[in-house]
C-alpha cells in the first residue's frame, strides 16, 4: 500500500480591513523580501479587495500566492458592492469562506458558505473554509457538534477531489483577535475531529489529503508549539500578518 503523500503546509495572511493599494504593496514586498521556506510551505496573502491587483503585481516574481477575503457566489449581475470569482481571474488563487467575522457581523450562514465554496471551486480557485466554535459553545461541550455541522454542511456536496483540493481553517471564535490562542492540544484535537468528519463524508484517503490550518491569535511566540503538532497543516494569521517579520517567523515555523 502506498503511504499517503505528506500534506504541504500553508500559511495565509488575513489582512482584514487593513491596507490600501499602496501600503498593501509595500507590506507584500516586505514579506517577499523575508527569508521564507517556499520549497516547503505555501504562502498566501489576502489583502482587502481594493489591494488585490497591486499586491498581486508586487509579488508577481515570488512564489507568494494571493487570496481574496470574500466573494459572492454569482458570477455577475446586480449585486452592488460584491465581487465574484471570475473577477479574481489571474489575480487570486485562494478565497477565504466562512470567516467568523463574516458569519457574526455580516450574517453569513452555513448555506452561504456552502454556495461560496462551490462557486470558488467551480471557478478553479481554492477555498479556505473557516470553521470554529464560540466560547459559549466550547464551555457547553458543543465544540465537536458545531465543527461537525459546519464541516458537513460544506463538504457533503463536494466531490472527493474538490474536498482534497480545499483548505480548512480551524478558527475558534474566542481565539480570533483576542490574544488568547487555543492550546496546541485544543487545536490538534479539534483539527482531528474535523479530519474525522471529512473522512465520514468523503473517505479517509480524501481526509488524509485535505489541509487543515489553525487560526486564532497565532504569533511568533506561540507558532512553534502550535504548528509543530501532527495534523496542523499551517496557519491562518490575522493581526501578526500585518508585520512582515512576525509573519515570516510564523511561516518558517510551519516548515516540516
Ligand atoms: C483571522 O483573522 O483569521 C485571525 C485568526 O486573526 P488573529 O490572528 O488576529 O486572531
Amino acid at each position: 500500500m502506498t503511504p499517503p503523500q505528506a500534506r504541504r503546509p500553508i500559511v495565509a495572511a488575513n489582512w482584514k480591513m487593513n491596507t490600501g493599494p499602496a501600503d498593501g504593496s509595500e507590506l507584500a514586498r516586505a514579506v517577499a523580501a523575508q527569508d521564507l521556506p517556499f520549497a516547503q510551505v505555501d504562502v498566501v496573502l489576502c489583502p482587502p479587495s481594493t489591494g488585490i491587483t497591486s499586491v498581486a503585481a508586487a509579488v508577481r516574481d515570488s512564489p507568494i500566492a494571493i487570496g481574496a477575503q470574500h466573494v459572492y457566489w454569482e458570477t455577475d449581475g446586480a449585486f452592488t458592492g460584491e465581487i465574484s470569482v471570475p473577477m479574481l481571474s489571474g489575480l487570486a488563487a485562494y478565497v477565504i469562506a466562512g470567516h467568523s467575522e463574516r458569519r457574526q457581523l455580516f450574517g453569513e450562514t452555513d448555506d452561504d458558505v456552502r454556495r461560496k465554496t462551490l462557486a470558488i471551486l467551480a471557478g478553479g480557485l481554492t477555498p479556505i473554509v473557516a470553521v470554529g466554535e464560540s466560547l459559549d459553545q466550547r464551555d457547553a461541550g458543543q465544540t465537536l457538534g458545531v465543527l461537525r455541522s459546519q464541516v458537513t454542511h460544506v463538504f457533503e456536496l463536494l466531490t472527493p477531489e474538490e474536498t482534497a483540493a480545499s483548505v480548512v481553517a480551524y478558527e475558534p471564535v474566542w481565539a480570533i483577535g483576542t490574544g488568547r490562542n487555543a492550546t496546541p492540544q485544543q487545536a490538534q484535537e479539534a483539527i482531528g475531529w474535523i479530519r474525522d468528519t471529512v473522512a465520514e463524508a468523503q473517505g479517509s484517503t480524501t481526509a488524509d489529503q485535505v489541509r487543515i490550518q489553525y487560526g486564532g491569535s497565532v504569533s511568533p511566540e506561540n507558532c512553534e508549539e502550535l504548528l509543530s503538532r501532527e495534523g496542523v497543516d499551517g496557519a491562518l494569521v490575522g493581526g501578526a500578518s500585518l508585520d512582515a517579520a512576525k509573519f515570516a517567523t510564523i511561516v518558517r515555523a510551519a516548515a516540516p
